[in-house]
């Protein structure tokens, strides 16, 4: 087993990651940008090493201060959570160079399924469901119109690179094609420095559902059941939950085997997520798959009994998985806190927490980095928390979810807390009655 990890990455997955090391009496070393130097992981870990200024190029992003760390501390393995190096081949290939093991899958692995159009020929290769599309990267518009005329309106542009729900564009019919195409490629080029787009078929309506997997070094892969991260405002996930309630014996069956297939045709080991949307026909289609621990990875724990931060460190450790799937036992559901002011289109919100007081109590648990006096700052995303519950039945869970967030108190920032409350209370979500639209419809009293 590893003695010393090195967590490239903040907030609350880094602490999150301090939490699993500690119990299995693993070492932790912390690193930080200038601007983190209060955080709670710097605090928490067994060491810290500051990596560089506030913005993300200079720190946690920058591999060769990240590599430094990890050498003067004598880590023999490095975590890197989700987002920044998390998707990084060429962080994994640099790891493996210096004999430090990353926590996660290999250079190849990753690449198959970095960017989108290469993952979704692998998946048509393997005989998994993909959105209806064309092949490849378009190379004009005239190509465009050409496939969406065959496959029929409406269609979306997606950029192959594109990440956080960002570089997405709608087209309803043809005279707006041209325009989306110029728009689609300028915004990807800016966002991702990569200005290849495709096209596919616009779902309507559609369940964005998604399948936990673990794979081992020997080819043994579970699954570990759903998440249905339905609600979602422009493209990003707010709420998400497992089982999903529009799941069925028969969908799960289907689904988690051909997210085994998925996992099992790039020969993947660590944990990871095949996400899908699925539409009113209970039809699914591969959307891709994330090489990394997810976010809402809480929700899979609660309802599998498993520590995922766990299975990922034993995998990588060498450990054998049986290959066997589990069942949701409990219902858990997920919201993201942010520091963002949902009455004002959700616009960020950082600064100081002048007063916190966090829910407690039976199921409900609280993943979060702040404190009384924390400074949120500008430079990253604009977590505060994710505030996770379980219960027995998805009811009683959203009755659990809507108590704690009338207890949570977290003064000097705006938060999504009054929006989470509203929606615990609308009897569309609370029915299961809700597709990735929900939210366009949904009104802030
Ligand atoms: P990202 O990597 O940016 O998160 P995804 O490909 O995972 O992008 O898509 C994010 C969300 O965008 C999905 O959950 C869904 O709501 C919407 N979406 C993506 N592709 C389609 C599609 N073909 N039809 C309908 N909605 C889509």
């Amino acid at each position: 087993m590893f003695k010393k990890i090195l967590i490239a990455n903040r907030g609350e997955i880094a602490l999150r990651v301090i939490r699993t090391c500690r119990e299995m009496g693993i070492k932790t070393v912390a690193v930080y940008s200038t601007a983190d130097k209060d955080s709670l992981h710097v605090r928490f870990a067994d060491e810290a090493v500051c990596i560089g200024k506030p913005s993300g190029a200079d720190s946690y992003l920058n591999i060769p201060n990240i590599m430094a760390a990890a050498e003067i501390t004598n880590a023999d393995a490095v975590h890197p959570g989700y987002g920044f190096l998390a998707e990084n081949a060429k962080f994994s290939q640099i790891c493996a160079d210096y004999g430090i093991k990353f926590i996660g899958p290999t250079p190849s692995m990753i690449n198959s399924m970095g960017d989108k159009v290469t993952a979704k020929e692998t998946m048509i290769k393997a005989g998994v469901p993909v959105v209806p599309g064309g092949h490849g990267l378009l190379e004009n518009v005239e190509q465009a119109k050409s496939i969406a005329k065959e496959i029929g309106y409406p269609v979306i542009l997606k950029a192959t690179a594109g990440g956080g729900g960002k570089g997405m564009r709608l087209v309803w019919e043809e005279g707006q094609m041209e325009n989306a195409y110029n728009t689609a490629k300028i915004e990807a080029a800016g966002s991702f420095k990569n200005d290849g787009i495709y096209l596919e078929k616009y779902v309507e309506e559609p369940h964005h559902i998604e399948i936990q997997i673990a794979g081992d070094q020997y080819g043994n892969i579970s699954h570990l059941s759903e998440r249905d991260c339905s609600i979602q405002r422009r493209h990003q996930k707010l709420v998400e939950e497992s089982p999903s309630p529009f799941m069925t014996p028969d969908l799960r069956q289907r689904m988690g085997d051909a997210a085994k297939k998925a996992a099992q045709a790039i020969n993947y080991e660590s944990v990871g997520t095949i996400e899908f949307l699925v539409d009113k026909h209970r039809d699914f289609y591969f959307m891709e798959m994330n090489t990394r621990i997810q976010v809402e990875h809480c929700v899979t724990e609660e309802v599998t009994n498993f520590d995922l931060i766990k299975e990922q460190i034993l995998i990588a450790a060498g450990r054998h998985i049986s290959g066997k799937d589990y069942e949701p036992k409990m219902h858990a559901i997920e919201c993201r806190i942010n520091a963002e002011d949902p009455y004002n289109d959700f616009r960020p919100s950082p600064g100081k927490i002048t007063t916190l007081h966090t829910p407690g109590g039976h199921g409900v648990r609280v993943d979060s980095h702040v404190y009384a006096g924390y400074v949120i700052p500008p430079y990253y995303d604009s977590m505060i928390g994710k505030l996770i519950t379980v219960a027995q039945t998805r009811e009683e869970a959203i009755n659990t979810m809507y108590r704690a967030l009338s207890e949570y108190v977290i003064e000097g920032v705006k938060t999504t807390i009054p929006f989470h409350l509203q929606l615990m209370q609308n009897d569309d979500f609370r029915n299961g009655h809700f597709t990735t639209k929900f939210l366009e419809g949904f009104k802030l009293k």
